[in-house]
């Protein structure tokens, strides 16, 4: 609270409604509260304070702890109903506080806020609570307030996700703020001089922990993995000894203290228990990296923001709102909950200096300051009060949430366009929920039946699809229309085949206009000859408009020109610096890749056998990134893929990296990528992807790579299927760096073709057009 609040005259008067008066009541939802309202001058509070707390011109406070909860509700109310008549906006930062005076109508007329700082019932309930009327009750409460607000606050999408889904709330009335961190308290400073506190050599290399020391927080996990690093490390650590320091209290602490002395740690972990705000501050000023080991219900993990105000850096697991906390710092410290090997592995990274600079970490964290959080919040009430432009409301229906081509195409396509609030609906729960909420896009899971959902497309053909798979879907589909009705979008756009199927048919019985994206060629080649028929069919007269991802998508349609639009799938470079490969590649080993979901289709077997008979005896190297994913058939060629390479003799120069998360790490280790599928490919994002990076790409003619790639000017093609012309090409720019530096240059070119704004253009003039009719 020591940065100098704003204190300007405001266009509303808010009401805040707390829960309690931090420092008098701790606690981070109070922290929060109190935060706030120092940084909106123009707000008055009402909170439930104890005893010695004078009510100030800004602060009523009703002195009821300890009382009976319906006597510390209506003596609230009471004073509530008054302060709320003198104010635009209420904003309600604890919901069963606001049910009274909602029911008595003291906001009737007025905006209500209310921020949603976590499911409080189902919170209960952990603690020990479990008495199912109260549960209900609370439930109830919550689910009355939070339905009837004119917005809710959430401090992340994960978050949102619990309102929508498990409230029932509208997703076009819940925003997410983050919160914001005291940049003061925590603040950058001599890390020399924060260690001697620590009694910490200099040179250590520190990683810090402050949790309370509850299973949940993981902390046992963590002390696994800094076994395994200690393990790394070797006998010889003098040159930057590993510290390990955990600080908080809780009902774990002596068996962690316990599992610390049975493995041996005792020498270099320390167990802090409490410290203060301040010694917090220091511990973080003296860590290089510290780490957020919990395994669920994380909100948003506060202790990330407050650690990358001192310039430290936090690996975190994918668990809650924690990878949000931490989006746009750096990707890699995210690490699978529940994996001590994986935390571990990022351990050591960090220990060999793979982490952020302290400098950008700092300044990553400024985003977070009070001053722009009240920012936010003003913008808010002041929208709420005025009529802003609306955007256009978009529900987009999703089958898998796995991170295949189409998800990832998807996802790509949501962020890049700016015009549209966004929503998506996935039929089950996965990587893409977590990919979408850390890029700000709203999630909600409506799950179908596993049975229906893995149902593989070999098997859906006409005359064969499993009886009760058809139920299902029926089922699903009404679900579907039931929420579409109720959460009333102006569009529905459904991304690839089955979601196309349901989600048209949703969109047609709840009456909502319906894009139908087509990723895939409606083709015998690449779907059952049955359900070729059926599914133009389908096309033909469900959608209200529809996408076709390539020219070679589009041939296979039913023909309809004014409704089919050609759009190519969005690829923005995430690469600011271009890597400057193709001139250190002459001294390095020559590495030719292949990325892609490891399917017959895609051709692995044809890379390798060409590159084997190119490189057979050589040094060169062959990687192949990507993972079967859906079915047997995939699995299974992944182990013939393996045989393959022995059989070929090259198999201790293949390396499979399986399904990498950053593609364009990968790609910068790629002398030359490879595009292989066997049938003609729909799009092909991963050879943009290439290009982007600046890697020569050969790949296969036909589909998409022949409307992206010019044979010979910015890449080269062959016949799909031809091994001897593969090995062919891949001689060719094994030798002739000059064809490579040429290749590239012009594929830099072209690929910038895919970030230009054309394709989300052609979309928002789609969707007018729907609209329109
Ligand atoms: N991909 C990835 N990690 C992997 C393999 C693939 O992120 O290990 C991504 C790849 O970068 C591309 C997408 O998966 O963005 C595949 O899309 P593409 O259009 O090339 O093929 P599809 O899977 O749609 O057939």
């Amino acid at each position: 609270m020591t940065q100098s609040p704003r204190r300007e005259p405001e266009p509303f008067n808010v009401l805040m409604i707390g829960l309690g008066w931090f420092p008098e009541q701790t606690g981070g939802l109070n922290r929060y509260f109190r935060e706030l309202f120092e940084y909106l001058p123009a707000a008055r509070a009402v909170v439930v304070g104890g005893q010695g707390l004078a009510d100030s011109d800004r602060v009523r406070t009703v002195s009821a702890h300890g009382r009976p909860l319906a006597i510390r509700l209506w003596a609230l109310t009471r004073v509530i109903r008054k302060e709320a008549r003198g104010a635009s906006i209420v904003d309600a930062h604890f919901a069963l506080y606001a049910f009274l005076p909602l029911l008595l109508g003291a906001f009737r007329g007025k905006p209500l806020v209310v921020h949603f700082q976590g499911p409080w019932a189902d919170e209960n309930v952990e603690s020990g609570d479990a008495s199912s009327w109260r549960l209900r009750l609370r439930r109830a409460l919550e689910r009355y307030v939070y339905r009837r607000a004119t917005l809710a606050v959430t401090l992340t999408g994960a978050f949102k996700q619990v309102l929508v889904e498990r409230y029932g709330v509208s997703p076009w009335r819940v925003k997410v703020l983050a919160p914001g961190v005291d940049l003061d308290r925590f603040a950058p400073g001599d890390r020399v001089t924060a260690r001697e506190r620590l009694s910490l050599p200099a040179s250590a290399f520190v990683v810090c922990c402050a949790r309370r020391l509850v299973p949940r927080m993981g902390l046992s996990l963590l002390l696994t993995a800094w076994a395994q690093l200690l393990a790394a490390d070797g006998d010889d650590t003098s040159a930057r000894p590993p510290h390990l320091l955990i600080a908080g209290t809780g009902k774990m602490s002596g068996a962690l203290s316990e599992q610390v002395a049975a493995s041996g740690l005792a020498e270099t972990v320390r167990l802090l228990g409490r410290i203060s705000d301040e010694e917090l501050a220091n511990l973080y000023r003296a860590a290089d990296v510290n780490v957020v080991p919990s395994l669920s219900c994380e909100g948003f993990g506060l202790v990330v923001l407050e650690a990358a105000a001192a310039g430290t850096p936090t690996i975190a697991t994918r668990v809650g709102g924690l990878p949000e906390a931490l989006a746009g710092l750096d990707a890699s410290l995210i690490v699978t909950p529940g994996d001590p090997d994986a935390l571990a592995e990022r351990l050591v990274a960090a220990e060999r200096g793979e982490l952020p600079d302290r400098y950008v970490t700092r300044e990553w964290a400024t985003r977070h300051s009070w001053n722009l959080v009240a920012e936010r919040h003003r913008a808010l009430y002041t929208g709420l009060l005025g009529e802003g432009p609306q955007k256009l409301r978009v529900v987009y229906v999703g089958h898998v949430a796995q991170l295949s081509g189409g998800e990832i195409a998807l996802a790509r396509l949501i962020d890049a366009l700016d015009d549209v609030d966004a929503h998506v609906i996935l039929a089950e729960d996965g990587p893409l929920v977590a990919r979408l909420l850390a890029s700000g896009v709203s999630v909600e899971v409506l799950p179908m039946r596993e049975r229906t959902r893995d149902l593989r497309k070999d098997r859906v053909a006409v005359g064969r699809v499993p009886i009760i798979a058809f139920l299902d879907t029926t089922t699903y589909t009404f679900r579907l229309a039931r929420r579409l009705r109720a959460i009333r979008p102006d569009l529905v756009h459904t991304n690839t085949l089955k979601a196309g199927i349901y989600g048209s048919l949703a969109a047609r019985l709840a009456r909502v206009p319906a894009v139908w994206h087509v990723r895939d060629r409606i083709a015998p080649d690449y779907l059952p000859r049955p359900a070729v028929p059926l599914i133009r069919a389908l096309i033909a007269t469900l959608p209200d408009g529809v996408v076709a991802n390539s020219q070679a998508t589009k041939r296979t349609l039913p023909s309809a020109p004014e409704r089919t639009r050609v759009i190519y799938s969005v690829i923005h470079d995430p690469i600011t610096q271009p890597p400057t490969r193709v001139t250190a590649a002459s001294d390095r080993p020559f590495v030719a890749g292949m990325i892609g979901r490891v399917a017959p289709w895609k051709g692995q077997h044809v890379f390798l056998e060409a590159f084997a008979q190119a490189f057979g005896g050589g040094t060169e190297a062959a990687v192949l990134v990507g993972d079967a994913m859906f079915g047997d058939a995939e699995a299974n060629y992944g182990v013939e893929l393996r045989e393959l390479t022995r059989r070929l003799g090259i198999a201790d120069r293949v390396e499979f990296r399986g399904f990498r998360e950053n593609v364009w790490a990968e790609l910068t280790a790629m002398s030359v990528c490879v595009h292989a599928s066997t049938v003609p490919e729909p799009f092909g994002q991963v050879i943009v992807e290439a290009m982007l990076a600046g890697v020569p790409v050969i790949a296969a003619a036909g589909g998409g790579p022949s409307e992206i790639l010019t044979d010979g000017l910015d890449g080269l093609l062959y016949p799909a299927g031809d091994v001897d012309a593969l090995a062919e090409a891949l001689r060719r720019l094994r030798t002739d760096i000059a064809l490579r530096k040429h290749l590239v240059a012009n594929a830099r070119v072209r690929a910038q073709q895919f970030s230009s704004g054309a394709s989300e253009a052609a979309l928002m003039s789609l969707y007018r057009s729907v609209l329109r009719k």
